[in-house]
């Protein structure tokens, strides 16, 4: 079968790969859509992601949705041909994490298309893909594999509101309209957030911000600091997400976010110690929380996805062909033209 596998920075090769052996307890699903993630992007430009770097020929991908192909002997519930959003996290299942709720937490973990352990888990942008039964959920059939393969971008912003608590009626504000920034967004309108405001360097992406209802967008990086004004009084936004990874955006979350608030981490930071203002933490008592991937927000995406309470099609700007590899991630990285890439497969 043909997978997209990355070699190096800038060396993505269609390559021909020996399809596995199917276990009894897993199905083959033959993969529709796949989203191109950041983590993708990085390990296409760079080589590695933060702390992890490409240590032999990885297959990229983990936001996808296929057809089930091949079903196992022990398999239950599922069939030939269904329609399935493809969950790529594979935890253990009998860690202390796992059995405490906090699956995304597991030491065990294996998660599609990434080189955070040796081998690599080979991830999802392939022919086909193998998963266990508990990582498909079935889909309706109007729902179609494009918007499926956004319930893993989705269960990441569902996991990082419900890191924040309640957001009901709160003020929130979001670095980065990146596709996290923007599904955060649309998470926190979704859990009752009143007021939402989110900030980025690029204006095309505020745009974006601005179609999809955020009530402010600021466009950061120039002269005047648009956000200066929030510094008052200690800060006014209740809840705070940093959906950027990059220093100066915390830095100004940690200013702007009032005494007694809240910051989730989602974006992942520079690798290795950082410097921050920890003090305003300990001197205004700020929550400032990690969140990682997701656990049963999973279903939760796919259930907002089909009953049309989360709508992501405004998201999702390019759809390639897999012998266009190349194009697609020059174009997912490109945030003039694009939120969401995705690839398309076809046999
Ligand atoms: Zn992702
Ligand atoms: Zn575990």
């Amino acid at each position: 079968m043909q997978a997209l596998q990355i070699h190096g920075a800038q060396d993505l090769r269609l390559s021909e790969i020996e399809p596995k052996p199917l276990a009894p307890d897993e199905v083959r699903i033959a993969v529709k859509s796949g989203g191109i993630c950041g983590s993708d992007l990085s390990y296409y430009f760079k080589g590695r992601v933060g702390d992890f770097a490409l240590q032999e020929p990885l297959v990229l991908g983990h936001e996808v949705a296929g057809e089930i192909a091949e079903v196992g002997d022990a398999i239950q519930g599922l069939a030939l041909g269904d329609a399935v959003a493809i969950n790529p996290a594979r935890p253990c299942l009998a860690c202390p994490d796992c059995l405490g709720g906090r699956s995304n937490l597991c030491r065990n973990m294996i998660f599609y298309g990434s080189a955070a352990r040796m081998p690599h888990a080979q991830g999802a942008f392939s022919d086909f893909v193998i998963a266990r039964a508990d990582q498909c959920l079935p889909i309706p059939e109007n729902m179609g594999f494009p918007i499926a393969a956004m319930a893993e971008p989705l269960a990441v912003a569902l996991h990082a509101v419900r890191r924040a608590g309640d957001v009901m009626g709160r003020r929130v504000m979001i670095a980065g309209a990146g596709p996290i920034g923007l599904l955060v967004a649309l998470a926190a309108k979704q859990a009752g957030a009143t007021d939402i405001g989110i900030f980025d360097l690029a204006e095309p992406p505020l745009e974006k911000a601005r179609e999809i209802g955020v009530d402010a967008i600021y466009r950061v990086g120039g002269v005047d600091n648009p956000l200066a004004r929030f510094e008052a009084n200690k800060g006014v936004f209740d809840v705070a997400f940093e959906a950027t990874g990059a220093l100066p955006a915390l830095a100004s979350l940690l200013r702007i976010t009032r005494p007694g608030g809240r910051i989730v981490q989602i974006g992942m930071l520079p690798p290795g110690d950082v410097t921050l203002a920890a003090n305003l933490l300990m001197a205004q008592e700020i929550d400032y929380l990690g969140s990682f991937r997701f656990h049963e927000e999973y279903q939760m995406a796919v259930d907002f996805l089909a009953s049309g309470k989360i709508d992501v099609r405004p998201l999702i700007t390019g759809t390639y062909g897999l012998n266009d590899a190349d194009s697609a991630f020059e174009a997912a990285a490109d945030r003039d033209q694009h939120i969401k890439v995705q690839l398309r497969f076809e046999r």
